[in-house]
């Protein structure tokens, strides 16, 4: 098994697969910023609270939630849906920090939406505290793998079937403090 990890700025190699360069960091931080400005407009005169899906979704959130000059509040909410595979199992297990969501307005701020299957596990949960509003902010969403009905109202970039890793994504745990997002090659 090849087990080695290198990173290079336009060749990677972790545990024998190869990724490449497809959305530089520049363009990352630009999108990222023009989210917030939106989020920043609908939400004046609320107090929001930002549900950050760990571990992924921790580099878009931070880089979102700096931009918003208003006052909100941040969870966290772990999913754990994937292992070191690539393929999404469908099988969601959910922890929260803070259960005080009642009447709140809620912002989930996830990675990547795939099938969507783990989002609507997520939105079911949330849900059942009986928020006033509750919306998706994902950086990433693949709009061909979507098997459910979703409406998602903040997204960062619509990306193509395949795999990718970094700003947050892991292969194997890897990947996640890459400054550029990299698809497999
Ligand atoms: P879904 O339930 O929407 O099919 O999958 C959502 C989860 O699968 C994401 O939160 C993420 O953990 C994982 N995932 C889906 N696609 C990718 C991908 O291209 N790269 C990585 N690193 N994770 C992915």
């Amino acid at each position: 098994m090849d087990n080695s990890v290198a990173f290079k700025r336009d060749n990677l190699t972790i545990l024998g697969k190869k990724f490449v360069p497809f959305i530089r960091s520049k363009e990352i931080t630009k999108r990222i910023k023009f989210i917030a400005k939106e989020i920043r407009n609908d939400y004046k005169g609320k107090i929001p609270v930002f549900v950050v899906i760990l571990k992924g979704a921790i580099f878009f959130a931070a880089e979102l939630l700096k931009n918003i000059n208003i006052p909100l509040r941040v969870e966290t909410l772990k999913a754990k849906s994937y292992g070191n595979s690539m393929q999404s199992s469908g099988k969601v297990d959910l922890f929260v920090t803070g259960e005080d969501f009642a009447g709140k307005d809620l912002i989930i701020v996830e990675d990547i939406i795939d099938t969507g299957l783990t989002i609507s596990t997520i939105i079911d949960k949330l849900s059942s505290y009986k928020p006033n509003s509750l919306e998706i902010a994902t950086l990433l969403m693949k709009p061909k793998n979507l098997r459910c009905d979703l409406r998602v109202k903040y997204c960062g970039f619509e990306i193509p079937e395949k795999f990718v890793i970094g700003y947050g994504l892991d292969f194997a745990e890897f990947g996640r403090n890459l400054k550029d997002i990299y698809i497999l090659e």
